[in-house]
């Protein structure tokens, strides 16, 4: 049995980032940059002016008080978009909106709130420094500066970036196909009658969830029933994706055929078992540089698998650098027992703000229970020489999702 931070090694050493793709612009948000961006223009590209109002020659106005405002006659007025046909020259301004294009002989902009502009002449009531409220080309991004690193997943505002250079095509990680089949005599698919014994195959629907999630592509294979022949064609097909999950199957149950169709199939193991409550007997392995997970049937076991090991799997192909699930430190509110010789995941419920949080377990542990799962949005972390959690002790818990919080930032 390996601990949980080998199996992390182990997988993460085995997985290469994938190959990358030319997408559209809008369709990039939260894809994975593959190059570097370079700014091909300057951005703004213009001097412009940042507030509405007039732009004058600072040193035309050096003098204007409220009492004695200086006047200035008023050429043209220029909206966003438009260009001076006009420049200013002594005792001139021109009005001008937010965006528009300063005019030649224009080195500042008085706000229009500091005016009062009657029969084409403005009254500046305040004096304005040179410079003031213009935009220069460049001060957002400089041609040929580097504005993207690869490695990271666009957001908005790097959309909107792009966009401003003139980017409508990106080159960004393909996203992995995971394959998801689930082993089980017992399954039956979504929408059908369960007959006595049976139960729905929700780890499909789990996992394919938690694979959109991670930004990979599921392709749900169906239910594999508990016989080397079915699981080992499903296991062949599964090979056509660029990562392989089944669920169930890896225990020492008399129909748990995962591991020995895997051998047949050519896939060289690494490891089988893990010092871990839930999830101990994950399996896995690689084929041809396809890696192959192997999760626990227990649908809370499967899931827990996949925050810690095949999420920063999928992670590393899409080129991400920042592959694990956020760790920080919290209070335990009551006291937890924890199993001595694992490392144990307990699920939590987080209370108090962030950097301060209470954490306390959502109810049963057990590992078929996932609605404890459900309630969690937190997995305390448990040493395996922890055996007692004491109320009040300092604890480490993984976050499951930043989500909304009900007090507003300010
Ligand atoms: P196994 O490892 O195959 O013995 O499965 C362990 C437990 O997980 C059993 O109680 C199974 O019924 C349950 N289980 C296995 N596969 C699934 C699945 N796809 N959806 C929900 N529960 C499952
Ligand atoms: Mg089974």
């Amino acid at each position: 049995m390996i601990s949980v931070r080998s199996a992390i090694e182990v997988i993460v050493g085995d997985v290469r980032p994938l190959g990358s793709e030319r997408i559209a612009l809008p369709q990039a948000l939260g894809r994975v940059l593959a190059g570097s961006i370079q700014a091909t223009r300057d951005v703004p590209p213009f001097r412009n002016a940042a507030m509405d109002g007039y732009a004058v020659r600072a040193a035309d106005v050096t003098a204007a008080t409220a009492e004695t405002p200086v006047n200035l006659r008023v050429l043209e007025t220029v909206g966003a978009g438009s260009i001076p046909s006009r420049s200013v020259t002594a005792g001139t301004a021109i009005k001008i909106m937010t965006g528009s294009p300063m005019p030649e002989g224009a080195d500042a902009v008085v706000r229009v709130e500091d005016t009062h502009e009657e029969l084409g002449t403005v009254h500046v009531r305040f004096p304005t420094p040179a410079g003031a409220h213009v935009r220069h080309p460049g001060e957002d991004m400089r041609c040929g500066d580097t504005v993207l690193e690869p490695g990271r997943a666009l957001r908005p505002a790097d959309i909107g970036l792009l966009a401003s250079l003139g980017v409508a095509v990106v080159a960004v990680r393909r996203r992995p196909t995971v394959a998801i089949l689930a082993t089980g005599d017992e399954l039956v698919e979504l929408g059908q009658p369960l007959a006595p014994g049976q139960i729905v195959n929700s780890n499909a629907y789990t996992l394919a969830a938690a694979v959109k999630e991670a930004g990979a592509l599921p392709r749900v294979l169906g239910i594999v029933r508990d016989t080397p022949a079915a699981t080992r064609d499903a296991f062949a097909e599964a090979f056509l994706a660029d990562v392989v999950l089944s669920t169930g199957g890896v225990s020492m149950g008399a129909f748990d055929l995962v591991r020995q169709t895997l051998a047949d199939l050519g896939v060289a193991e690494r490891f089988w078992k893990v010092a871990q409550r839930p999830g101990k007997p994950l399996t896995f392995g690689v084929r041809n540089g396809t890696p192959v997970f192997g999760l626990p049937g227990n649908p809370v076991s499967s899931l827990v698998c996949f925050y810690l090991y095949v999420r920063p799997a999928l992670r590393a192909m899409l080129g991400l650098t920042g592959l694990h699930l956020p760790v920080v430190s919290a209070t335990a509110a009551e006291s937890v027992r924890t199993a001595e010789g694992l490392t144990e995941f307990v699920r939590c419920t987080l209370d108090g703000e962030p950097g301060a949080y209470r954490v306390r377990p959502t109810g049963s542990q057990g590992s078929h229970v996932l609605r404890s799962l459900s309630l969690g949005e937190a997995l305390l972390i448990s040493p395996p020489e922890v055996g007692t959690i004491a109320s009040g002790s300092a604890v480490r818990v993984m976050l499951l999702g930043a989500d909304g919080v009900p007090t507003p930032p300010v």
